[in-house]
């Protein structure tokens, strides 16, 4: 999670590991495990589920007789393979009334060892890699200087001098000679100032962090918030508590690695990394955990310039804006009241050679893939520790998400020029349009709701903005790039990224720019625009395609849809109105039921143990949960009313439409992880792991249990289910 001012949720956010400058994009991710259902499933995990077909010994391999399905005049039998799905997925030896998990996932598990550079490895990734080779030709042919699309000399020049290692190991440390001057010359409080304003504008954010976004309660327009940043663990936690203490012994010396590369400085390197370690865990304690980030009530303390200059003494915040070049809003929103008002003590507390190691430290790390190859290897030991991972990623990779990073929109732009086809976005659009109905029919008839509350919610859904594909209006990138200078490339790519965000304070918001690139496989719902986007990258098979059933489609990327337009409805989601304000629109009783549901979706999932004694964070991952269980919900109504008039249902490899809905559900979580991946996911991630949103999801949804006639008391059949929309 990071210290953004509100956190926009999307289906599969990575969490940052370590500073999240736009130098140094998220790797990607990590591990979920196979793990029996116990914890999860409760102590009747081996109890009798009533088989899902008529052959029980062999799993559900023929229709079920009377199954609730679509009505029906007329079954055909064809294969799974023939609606879209993969027989060779699943595991039919394992019960799908205990763990639906294991049934629809357990053979794409044993089939899919995770590579060697991944944290985790699911279908997912498997078409962003697809995607990545797709990327890979066109910078290439950018790079050679094939075609005359806009902006594909910059494309090309940029991948081309990432992909020039000599070059990139000849040039050392040059290109950030200047600003390693700034970090390394810390004296005295204006000093200290301009290192911190000197990373600021790279987007390396230390001490504190300094974003540019709709204001929670005035949507219309951006403000400048503020909050304490500048860890390079992944999470506060991890300073706090005992369980990680290796992860911080071994961060440490990786720290001190990382600063001996630069070579000749007065202090040992090794004293050097405890300073910095010193330095984030006072940091740390003044910051708030992942759950807490969650809260936008919170998380929101207006303030303004001349009260943030009385509070703190110690920053010159005139000479920082300046430094800057972007003047903050007349609004600021701090998000941590603590962090500032204890800032001028931790300054202090201090000498001006440690904060040089420190700021020293996270300017390195955040360039290290710009860098001669001894930083990035010494960078992929932090990523070994905290993730599992065994090998870098291969250079065209990295240079693929460096080139994303600093010109993301020319290849985006490229990308659905050449790859995405017309007829896909319409049809997304008519399959987003018909899950809104889904949620507006859903609300109408909640039966806990009273009218003045539901008026107002039905008529939210109806405004919520539906982006499909890719962005109206493209970005331009107006900085040098030059073929033989990645470090450079690098930074003034980052520079102006920060600039361009920093420089919108106090203007009105433009809702229709894009918060995710059109390639990328993931979605999202942003409460401040109540807008959902579905990037043209995610518009693919396993999740979308246009000779899959409506049961896979809808299974797969209609949960999708589902889960991102329930997110308007989540703990944090629904505390926003229509128009993207914070503002409370709901009747005091149904908010107390609505809190009510959502506490029995935290408690549930707060018994999934996720690794040994390890359970999942039922209050950090309840947004995301009550998405899950809504997404799954509302994906099978939209299904159940598209085939409601079928002349012909098809019965493939045994399966009704319902079962093949669910497997298409369950399918495109199947995934495999690394457990420090899932012990790292399991403090900063608001998602639960892969196989816990499938297991949460179904077993909280009659319809599921119905489909595969699994008995009351049954992992997949609880007694209790929680239910929000
Ligand atoms: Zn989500």
């Amino acid at each position: 999670m990071t210290t953004t001012p509100h956190s926009r949720a999307t289906l599969q956010r990575q969490a940052p590991q370590s500073p999240q400058s736009p130098l140094t994009p998220t790797p990607p991710v990590s591990p979920v495990e196979n793990e029996p259902p116990e914890g999860a499933a409760g102590s009747g995990a081996a109890g009798g589920a009533a088989p899902a077909g008529d052959t029980s010994g062999a799993g559900p391999s023929a229709p079920v007789p009377g199954a609730p399905g679509p009505a029906a005049s007329a079954s055909v039998n064809v294969t799974l393979a023939d609606v879209g799905l993969e027989a060779s997925s699943l595991d039919r030896t394992s019960d799908p009334c205990v763990d639906f998990y294991q049934f629809a996932c357990g053979g794409w598990i044993q089939n899919n060892p995770i590579p060697a550079d991944r944290p985790r490895w699911g279908r997912g990734s498997d078409l962003d890699e697809r995607n990545k080779t797709a990327i890979k030709a066109l910078l290439e042919d950018a790079a050679k200087g094939v075609g005359s699309e806009p902006g594909s000399k910059k494309l090309g020049d940029f991948y081309a001098a990432c992909m020039d290692e000599a070059a990139a190991e000849r040039a050392g440390t040059t290109a950030i000679k200047a600003v390693l001057g700034r970090t390394q010359g810390v004296k005295d409080a204006r000093t200290w100032l301009a290192a911190v304003a000197e990373l600021h504008k790279l987007g390396i954010f230390v001490v504190w962090d300094n974003h540019v976004r709709a204001d929670l309660k005035a949507s219309a327009t951006n403000v400048t918030y503020l909050d304490a940043a500048g860890l390079g663990l992944p999470d506060r936690d991890y300073y706090a508590k005992a369980e990680f203490k290796d992860k911080v012994d071994g961060y440490k010396v990786h720290v001190g690695k990382m600063l001996g590369l630069l070579g000749g400085r007065a202090q040992k390197p090794e004293a050097a990394a405890a300073d910095v370690v010193a330095i984030e865990t006072e940091i740390a304690k003044l910051t708030r955990t992942a759950t807490e980030l969650r809260d936008p009530v919170g998380s929101y303390n207006p303030t303004d310039a001349k009260a943030l200059a009385r509070q703190v003494k110690s920053v010159d915040w005139p000479a920082y804006w300046k430094a800057l070049g972007a003047a903050p809003s007349k609004k600021i929103v701090v998000g941590t009241p603590r962090f500032f008002a204890a800032l001028d003590q931790l300054r202090a507390a201090f000498k001006p050679a440690q904060w040089a190691s420190y700021f020293t430290y996270h300017l390195v790390h955040s360039l290290e893939r710009v860098l001669p190859k001894a930083f990035g290897d010494e960078a992929f030991e932090l990523r070994k520790l905290l993730t599992g991972i065994e090998k870098p990623r291969p250079r065209p990779k990295q240079c693929i998400e460096l080139t994303a990073t600093a010109v993301g929109e020319l290849l985006g732009q490229q990308y659905v020029a050449r790859y995405f086809p017309s007829s896909s976005k319409q049809t997304a659009v008519k399959l987003v349009d018909d899950l809104a109905k889904a949620m507006a029919d859903e609300i109408a008839g909640l039966d806990w709701m009273a009218d003045a509350t539901r008026q107002i919610a039905v008529a939210k859904v109806g405004k919520i903005a539906r982006m499909v594909g890719f962005p109206d209006r493209w970005r331009t990138y107006d900085f040098a790039v030059k073929r033989d200078d990645l470090a450079g490339n690098a930074m003034r790519a980052a520079a102006f990224e920060t600039h361009r965000e920093l420089a919108r304070a106090g203007k009105p918001v433009d809702r229709g720019e894009w918060q995710m690139n059109a390639y990328q496989v993931d979605a999202y719902y942003e409460p401040t625009a109540n807008s959902t986007a579905l990037p043209a990258g995610f518009l693919q098979p396993p999740f979308f395609g246009p000779d899959r059933s409506i049961a896979a489609n809808l299974g797969a990327i209609g949960m999708v849809i589902g889960h991102e337009i329930t997110h308007g409805f989540d703990d944090y989601g629904a505390q926003f109105d229509a128009d993207g304000n914070l503002r409370n629109w709901w009747q005091k009783d149904d908010l107390a039921k609505f809190a009510e549901r959502g506490k029995c979706v935290a408690d549930q999932y707060s018994t999934f143990e996720a690794l040994p004694r390890k359970y999942i964070q039922g209050q950090l991952t309840v947004g995301e949960n009550i998405a899950d269980i809504g997404g799954a919900k509302l994906a099978f109504r939209a299904y159940r009313a598209a085939r409601k008039d079928a002349a012909k249902t098809y019965v493939a490899d045994g399966f009704t439409e319902d079962q093949q809905f669910f497997i298409a559900v369950a399918q495109i979580w199947c995934a495999r992880e690394r457990p420090a991946e899932t012990e790292r996911r399991l403090t900063v991630d608001p998602h639960s792991p892969p196989k816990f949103r499938v297991y949460g999801a179904l077993r909280n949804l009659p319809a599921f249990a119905d489909a595969f006639h699994c008995v009351p008391g049954t992992p997949m059949r609880p007694s209790k289910t929680c239910t929000v929309w």
